[in-house]
């Protein structure tokens, strides 16, 4: 399984994300209410 999450220091990794880590699904959405990032498929939460 690959995961596709980059990490970037110099930036928030908010939007660095490509897909979910458990599904690899790319619907990932990024709740800026919470400061959370989670899976529409799936439901996990990333962040
Ligand atoms: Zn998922």
């Amino acid at each position: 399984m690959k995961l596709h999450i980059k990490t970037q220091k110099n930036q928030p990794s908010l939007l660095t994300i490509d897909a979910c880590p458990a599904c690899n699904c790319k619907k990932l959405m990024p709740d800026y209410a919470t400061g959370e990032i989670y899976c529409r498929y799936c439901g996990l939460v990333i962040y």
